[in-house]
């Protein structure tokens, strides 16, 4: 069997040490900080070399777990050099020393420091998944650590479900997880009844065997005396090394499992990540269990996504309804339609009288592009012994462009009939189930209009209920001139005329210039009046568009509101979790890992919020829809909105996971 961690330094005589420290010392407090300064470690000299069982030993409050932080490379010294195979630590950034404290360091604590929502397997495999280990290598590797200690049975146990001396066991096991060359053991029996501690030192031995580095601390001289060199602490000095600084006699060869060799110092690239896709699921998965453990407070803070998803969804999807139904309208209306009649003017005086010449004049011009003089009134219709007040609408046959309205049946008649007073009728399609409610073909038939009869040509589409008044499905419809002639005889004028222009934008100028033509004909006097309703419906569309834009914004704000939700509650969690990263932290994961996982954690919270919201959003809309309001759902709002909610999850997330990331391991792990 070869020592592996003997291959790592290099054959020349004599070895050099692993680890050296020279004037190591720290204080906390000081002038900076306001408090008054204390020094903990004052001068610590000491050379421990690979495979070397060492214990420290010294009372409570000497400083021996502050020495092993810094050991561990958890913590920095105030000043003093600390040379890791012979390289200056003070050099390494963050990174480097996660890299240190990953490779060459597993950490044994008295609490156990073992991650309570984790199984015990999940604990082992922790160093791996920050040295990007494949899942099933680390899920084989920690299932034969944890039954080389004795867990076979526990693996899915969590630690509250295990003993002491269990627990301490699985921390073991995780110290050995990636090779695990230099142990540091603070005070590993210290919680552990005498029989458990037995066995956790009997293990530590073993691997001193097996050719570990073991830095044992502890208190107790007893447990002390079972390493091979005792190194006595007293008030942060040294005072005592039943070795001191001699490279140890050639080891025997060790025996049991074999140990991986220490990687070579420092670390070219960190290429320690399997992939990052199985980086982000380890992230995820990890991010579940927590959402889970708090489920209470996950659907809580999901809440607020979830209303701000949803309501953005729904708002959007009203707004627009109300939008197209006015859309709607107006494609019905036509969208450049002005209206004209006769009326007493302002001043005072008899309303004035719309000519044919008039009307001519209109349709010469330039922006107009038809003129539909219109006389409706309701007149008793007859069609053999079945009569009925109906309104017969005089119009000429330009009828059915100017209102989009196509003819379903027949024809409709032509200018040419007009001219001719031909008796020619279009039936509404009420007005024909009306008169001919069992005739499939109702043309040709005569209907009794007043007191001439009329032949039938065409039946009119079905309209439906419209905006205006009238129904204009229960009407029939006659040439403008003949109406006149044959109907409406008395009548000097036209009730009212529809008028074209030749665009929605020229609506305007068409209006004024009517208005003028009008005015010149007329003598001056404003005897007619023009209603434009183009521009009424434009207004209309333009009013609901801002008041989509309106809810939309207040419901972005709800959003905004839930996103606010989701960085209060991430804060709680990194304050609550706090030891968990900085035991994360002594198994070697980077500021990135915590970054990530915390961000991961966040965007999950709202990534599962907007997936629920869009769900409710659809589930509102449907039920609206059912209620009969007019409801049009945008893939874009819900992309978007959904977008949006991983975006803020992302935002508002950034800052707490930032603050794990930035926490000192030393005062995270003591969960400050
Ligand atoms: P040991 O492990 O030997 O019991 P420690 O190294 O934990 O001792 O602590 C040594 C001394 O340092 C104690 O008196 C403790 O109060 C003090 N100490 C530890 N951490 C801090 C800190 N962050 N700020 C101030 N004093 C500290
Ligand atoms: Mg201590």
């Amino acid at each position: 069997m070869v020592n592996a961690v003997h291959d790592s330094t290099p054959s020349s005589e004599p070895a050099a040490p692993l680890i050296s420290l020279r004037g190591i010392c720290k204080h906390y407090g000081g002038a900076a900080t306001g408090q008054p300064e204390v020094t903990i470690l004052r001068g610590i000299d000491l050379d421990i070399y690979a495979g070397e069982f060492v214990a420290v030993v010294g009372s409570s409050g000497s400083g021996k777990s502050t020495l092993m932080n810094i050991l561990g490379c958890l913590d920095r010294p105030s000043s003093g050099t600390y040379y890791f195979q012979g390289q200056d630590v003070a050099g390494l950034d963050a990174d480097a020393l996660a890299w240190l404290r990953r490779e060459a360091f597993g950490f044994v604590f008295q609490g156990y420091h073992l991650i309570a929502s984790e199984t015990a397997q999940e604990n082992v495999e922790m160093p791996a998944v920050y040295a990007g280990l494949s899942k099933e290598e680390r899920a084989q590797r920690a299932t034969s650590l944890l039954a080389r200690l004795g867990l076979q049975e526990r693996l899915n146990n969590r630690p509250h479900q295990l003993s002491g001396g269990q627990q301490q066991r699985v921390s073991i096991a995780r110290a050995l997880m990636n090779g695990g060359s230099i142990i540091l053991a603070d005070e590993p029996t210290g919680a552990l009844d005498s029989h458990s501690g037995a066995e956790v030192m009997a293990l530590l031995g073993e691997l001193a065997d097996a050719g570990h580095t073991i830095l044992l601390i502890t208190h107790d001289r007893e447990v002390a005396a079972q390493a091979r060199r005792v190194i006595e602490v007293r008030d942060g000095s040294v005072v005592s090394d039943s070795q001191a600084a001699h490279a140890p006699q050639a080891l025997p060869a060790p025996e049991g499992a074999p140990i991986p060799a220490l990687p070579h110092f420092p670390a070219a690239t960190d290429s320690s990540s399997a992939s990052w896709w199985a980086d982000l699921m380890e992230a995820a998965r990890s991010a579940w269990r927590g959402m889970h453990t708090n489920r209470a407070r996950t659907s809580l803070t999901l809440l607020g996504i979830v209303i701000g998803v949803a309501s953005v969804i729904v708002m959007l999807a009203i707004g627009e309804g109300a939008r197209r139904q006015v859309m709607e309208r107006m494609g019905t209306m036509g969208t450049a339609i002005l209206y004209m009649g006769s009326k007493p003017p302002a001043t005072g005086g008899p309303a004035g009288n719309l000519t044919e010449e008039d009307l001519e004049a209109v349709r010469e011009l330039p922006d107009i592009r038809r003129v539909l003089p219109v006389i409706g009134d309701p007149i008793t219709v007859r069609y053999g012994s079945a009569d009925k007040q109906i309104y017969a609408f005089a119009a000429s046959e330009e009828m059915p462009a100017v209102h989009h309205w196509p003819v379903a049946l027949g024809r409709f008649y032509t200018d040419a009939e007009d001219q001719d007073l031909a008796p020619l009728v279009v039936l509404g399609h009420k007005a024909r189930l009306h008169f001919f409610p069992d005739e499939p073909h109702p043309l040709g038939r005569q209907l009794i209009i007043g007191n001439s009869a009329f032949e039938v040509i065409g039946v009119m589409s079905e309209r439906g209920a419209d905006s205006g008044a009238q129904d204009y499905d229960d009407m029939v419809f006659i040439p403008y001139r003949s109406g006149r002639a044959r109907v409406y005889q008395s009548q000097t004028q036209p009730d009212y005329v529809v008028i074209e222009a030749m665009s929605s934008e020229q609506v305007h100028a068409a209006e004024n210039a009517m208005r003028q033509l009008l005015l010149a004909r007329h003598g001056g006097r404003e005897d007619f009046g023009i209603g434009n309703a183009a521009a009424r419906i434009q207004a209309e569309a333009a009013t609901r568009k801002s008041m989509t834009m309106m809810l939309g914004l207040i419901a972005a704000v709800s959003l905004v509101v839930g996103g606010i939700g989701v960085m209060n509650v991430m804060l709680m969690t990194v304050k609550e979790r706090t030891r968990e990263i900085g035991i994360r932290m002594a198994v070697g994961a980077r500021q990135r890992d915590i970054l990530r996982q915390f961000l991961t954690e966040a965007s999950l919270l709202t990534l599962v919020g907007g997936a629920v919201g869009l769900l409710v959003g659809l589930a509102v809309g449907v039920v609206l829809i059912v209620a009969g309001v007019p409801v049009v759902f945008s893939v874009r709002a819900m992309v978007g909105a959904f977008a949006c909610a991983v975006i803020t999850g992302l935002i508002f997330g950034y800052m707490p996971a930032k603050t794990a990331a930035r926490l000192d391991p030393v005062r995270a792990l003591a969960g400050e």
